[in-house]
C-alpha cells in the first residue's frame, strides 16, 4: 500500500465516524487482535454517515484509506495491545462495479470492484515492508519504507536516523527488516458475462497480510480494490506500456451457486404456476435446443442434468455428489458439439472447453511455473474447477491428456480435485455436473464393439458417468426426411428473419416470420428457464418416498437376478438413479420423489443400456461391458479357452498349444470356431497369451 502524508482534518473525520458508527465492530475485532487485523465496513455505511467521505474513498482511495487507519489508531478500545488496523470496505455500489475487459486509463488509481473467476494464484510469499540497510561507510542501521515493487535503497547513510551523512554502499539486513505477507492472485471474467466464443478477460490482483491464503483457485469472489497500473518490462528496459493490475482492500466470496440469477417474487409466481402443468415435461424438453432435431431421450436427461439431484454430506464427512454425468458419444455432424455450446448458454453456471487442452491447466488443476508467477509456482485451475457449482461443458474429451485423464476420475466422484507438485499441496473443488462429449476413435461410431475400444477412455473412467448416450447417424428414409426438414426450415426461417430486418425490398410480413420461426421457439425462453432451475436449486430439497425406494430397489434387483451369475448392475449404477429420480422431483417443485420420479429414471437407464450396454450375443443387457469392455458371456467364454490352453500347454511336448487344438477342443465345448478364433485375438492382443511359434500359443506368465 502506498504510504502518503498525513491529513490530519480527514483523519478527525473518519475518527468521528468510526467512533461513532464503528466502535463496537472495532471492539469486536480488538478481542481476537492480533489474529484479526481488519475493520470491514459497508460501504453504505459511510455513504450515509458521510457522503463526502465515501467519495473520496472512490475517488482517492489510497488517500482516503491511510488516512482511516491512522484515525483507527486513535480510537480507544479496552485492549492491552495499540491496535494497528486494516480499514476494509466491502459492497461498494453498482457504479464503481467494472467488467474486466471495460478498465480503462481513467479508471486507474479509482476504488472499483471486479467479480469474476479465481483462475490462479501463486504460493505466499513474504514482502519488504520496511528495510533495515547498514551503511558499508559506518555501519549505521538506516530504515527505508517500500513502497514499490521495486527495492528502495536509502540515497545516502541520513543523519536523522544516526547515520554518516555520505552517499555510500549499503546492504540489506533481512533479519532486522520487516515484512508483510503477500500473494498474487488471477481473476477471470465470468464465463456467464461471456458473449459468444469472446476469450474471458483477466486481471492481475496483489493480496497482502490477512487477505492471503484465503482463496483458491475456482473461487468465485468480487475484488474490491484501487486499480493501478505497472509498467512493462523487456529484458532491463522500461516500456511505455503498463499493464493494469489491482491492489486489493477486500475480497467477497460468491460461494452460493444461483445467487447470480436473481428470481423477483413476479418470476417466483409464474415459476409456481408453470411447475403444476401436467405437460410440464414434455415442455421443458421441447426448450432444450429446438433447433435440433430429435434426440427425445438425450434432451429429457439433459433437464434432469440441468436441476441434477441432492448432494449429500454424511455425519462421518463423506459426501455423495448430486450432479449428474453425462457422455454423449456418436458419429461426427450429430449436433454433438452444438448440444454442448446450448447448455453452456443455458445452465445458470458453466464452463465450455475443449479436451484438447488451451491451458496448461487442463481440464483438472496444475502447478505451473510461469510469467505470471515471476519464477514462482503457481496454481492454476482448469475448467472442472472453474465450472463448481455449475456445469463443465467439455467438448472431444476423448482428446484429453495424461494428468486429466488421472485426476478426473477423483473429479467426477469425489469432486475434489488435489495438486501435489513442487511444494504446492491443495485440493480444489470441482463440485459441477459433466457433460461430455466424444467422438470414435474410427471416426464412426461401432454398435458391434465395446465402448472404450472406440472412445479414448478407460472402462473405469467411463463407469463414472450416470448416463452414455451413442448418437448414431445412420441412414433412415422415415428420420432423414424429417430431420432435413426441420434443419431446412430452420435455416428457412433464418433467412426470412434477415431478409425482413435488412432487405430494403423485402416481401415478407411479420407474420410469416413469426409463423416460420415456431418451429424453433422453446417453449420457455433460456431467461425464465434459467430462473427456474436456479429457484429449484435454491429452494426443493425433495425427499424418497417408500414406495419410489421400493420401485428402484425392485428394478434393481430384478435387474441382477435375471441375469443368471452375470453382474449387470453395480451400485453406482444404483446410485445414478438416485439422482435422476431427485431431479425429476426438482422440476415440479416436489418437497417427494414419488413412484413417477423413480419410474422416470428407470426409463432413462433403460433407454441408455438398451444403446450401450446391450450383450449383442445374447440380447441381455450387461453393464460389464461398460465396466470392463467385455460381457460376461465373452469373458466366460475367453476363461474356457485360456483354460484349454493352459491344459493343451501342460499336455504337449514342447509346452505350446496348437491353434487347430484349441479350435477342436472348444467345439466339443460347444463353442464355433469364428468365436474362438476372435477370442484368440482379443486375448493375444490383451497380452494374457503370446505366440512363440507362428500357429502355437502360450500363456504369458506374470
Ligand atoms: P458433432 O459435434 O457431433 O460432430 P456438430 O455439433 O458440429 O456435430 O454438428 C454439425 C452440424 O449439423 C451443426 O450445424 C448442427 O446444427 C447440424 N445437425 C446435426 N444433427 C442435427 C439435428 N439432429 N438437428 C439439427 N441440426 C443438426
Ligand atoms: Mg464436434
Amino acid at each position: 500500500m502506498v504510504r502518503l502524508l498525513k491529513d490530519e482534518s480527514l483523519v478527525a473525520q473518519w475518527q468521528k465516524f468510526f467512533e461513532e458508527y464503528c466502535k463496537s465492530d472495532i471492539e469486536t475485532v480488538a478481542l481476537e487482535y492480533p489474529e484479526k487485523r481488519s475493520l470491514y465496513v459497508d460501504y453504505w455505511k459511510i455513504d450515509e454517515a458521510d457522503s463526502r467521505l465515501a467519495e473520496l474513498l472512490l475517488n482517492q482511495p489510497y488517500k482516503a484509506i491511510f488516512n482511516a487507519e491512522e484515525a483507527l489508531k486513535n480510537i480507544d478500545v479496552a485492549s492491552e495491545n495499540s491496535l494497528k488496523l486494516h480499514f476494509r470496505v466491502v459492497n461498494l455500489p453498482d457504479t464503481s462495479r467494472i467488467l474486466i475487459r471495460r478498465i480503462r486509463a481513467n479508471h486507474l488509481g479509482k476504488l472499483m470492484a471486479v467479480d469474476g473467476l479465481v483462475k490462479k494464484r501463486t504460493e505466499v510469499r513474504p514482502k519488504l515492508l520496511v528495510g533495515a540497510f547498514q551503511c558499508q561507510k559506518c555501519g549505521a542501521i538506516i530504515r527505508v519504507e517500500q513502497d514499490e515493487d521495486i527495492l528502495k535503497e536509502p540515497s545516502e547513510c541520513f543523519e536523522d536516523q544516526g547515520g554518516c551523512g555520505r552517499v555510500s554502499s549499503f546492504k540489506l539486513l533481512t533479519s532486522l527488516s520487516e515484512f508483510i505477507d503477500s500473494q498474487k492472485i488471477e481473476i477471470q471474467e465470468n464465463p456467464e458475462g461471456l458473449r459468444g466464443g469472446a476469450q474471458p478477460e483477466r486481471i492481475s490482483v496483489y493480496l497482502e497480510d490477512d487477505l492471503v491464503g484465503e482463496i483458491a483457485p475456482g473461487d468465485r469472489v468480487i475484488v474490491n480494490g484501487i486499480l493501478h497500473s505497472m509498467q512493462r518490462r523487456r529484458g532491463t528496459y522500461r516500456l511505455t506500456a503498463f499493464d493494469k493490475t489491482m491492489d486489493a482492500i477486500s475480497v467477497e466470496s460468491q460461494e452460493l451457486a444461483f445467487e447470480e440469477v436473481e428470481v423477483t417474487s413476479e418470476d417466483e409466481k409464474e415459476i409456481l404456476r408453470v411447475s403444476k402443468d401436467p405437460d410440464l415435461y414434455k415442455k421443458m424438453k421441447e426448450s432444450i435446443a429446438p433447433t435440433i432435431y430429435g434426440m427425445d431421450v438425450e434432451k429429457e436427461a439433459l433437464v434432469l442434468q440441468l436441476f441434477g439431484g441432492l448432494a449429500k454430506e454424511m455425519p462421518d464427512g463423506t459426501r455423495i455428489r448430486g450432479d449428474i454425468h453425462t457422455l454423449l458419444v456418436g458419429d461426427p455432424g450429430t449436433a454433438k458439439s452444438q448440444i454442448l455450446t446450448y447448455m453452456s448458454k443455458l445452465a445458470p453456471r458453466s464452463v465450455y472447453a475443449s479436451g484438447k487442452a488451451s491451458s496448461a491447466a487442463g481440464l483438472t488443476a496444475a502447478a505451473v511455473r510461469d510469467e505470471f508467477g515471476e519464477g514462482q509456482w503457481t496454481l492454476e485451475a482448469g475448467a472442472l474447477v472453474l465450472a463448481d457449482m455449475g456445469i463443465a461443458c467439455i467438448d472431444e474429451i476423448d482428446k484429453m491428456d495424461e494428468n486429466d485423464r488421472s485426476a478426473l476420475h477423483q473429479a467426477m466422484e469425489q469432486q475434489e480435485i488435489s495438486v501435489a507438485k513442487a511444494g504446492i499441496n491443495a485440493t480444489l473443488k470441482s463440485r459441477c455436473a459433466l457433460l461430455a462429449a466424444a467422438n470414435p476413435k474410427l471416426g464412426r461410431f461401432d454398435e458391434f464393439l465395446p465402448l472404450h475400444e472406440q472412445i479414448n477412455m478407460p472402462p473405469a473412467l467411463l463407469s463414472r458417468f450416470d448416463l452414455i448416450f451413442s448418437i448414431l447417424d445412420k441412414p433412415d428414409r422415415e428420420r432423414d426426411t424429417d430431420l432435413a426438414t426441420h434443419i431446412l426450415l430452420t435455416h428457412k426461417a433464418g433467412e426470412v428473419s434477415e431478409n425482413l430486418d435488412r432487405s430494403k425490398k423485402s416481401k415478407y410480413k411479420m407474420k410469416d416470420k413469426e409463423e416460420l420461426m415456431k418451429i424453433v421457439q422453446p417453449t420457455f425462453t433460456p431467461e425464465f428457464l434459467r430462473k427456474y432451475v436456479a429457484y429449484a436449486k435454491r429452494n426443493i430439497f425433495p425427499v424418497m418416498t417408500d414406495e419410489a425406494l421400493r420401485i428402484i430397489r425392485e428394478y434393481y434387483v430384478n435387474f441382477r437376478s435375471s441375469s443368471e451369475e452375470a453382474i449387470t448392475f453395480t451400485p453406482r449404477q444404483l446410485e445414478a438413479f438416485v439422482r435422476l429420480a431427485e431431479a425429476s422431483a426438482r422440476i415440479r417443485l416436489s418437497e417427494e420423489v414419488t413412484a413417477d420420479d423413480a419410474n422416470r429414471a428407470i426409463h432413462i437407464i433403460d433407454q441408455y443400456l438398451k444403446r450401450v450396454g446391450l450383450d449383442r450375443e445374447t440380447g441381455r443387457i450387461d453393464i460389464d461391458i461398460i465396466a470392463t469392455g467385455i460381457s460376461r458371456s465373452q469373458h466366460d467364454r475367453m476363461r474356457l479357452i485360456m483354460d484349454i490352453i493352459q491344459r493343451l500347454c501342460n499336455e504337449s511336448k514342447d509346452g505350446n498349444a496348437a491353434r487347430g487344438d484349441i479350435i477342436q477342443e472348444a467345439e466339443i465345448e460347444g463353442l464355433e470356431s469364428g468365436k474362438v478364433e476372435e477370442a484368440l485375438d482379443r486375448l493375444k492382443r490383451n497380452g494374457q497369451i503370446y505366440e512363440p511359434v507362428h500357429g502355437k500359443y502360450k500363456i504369458t506368465e506374470y
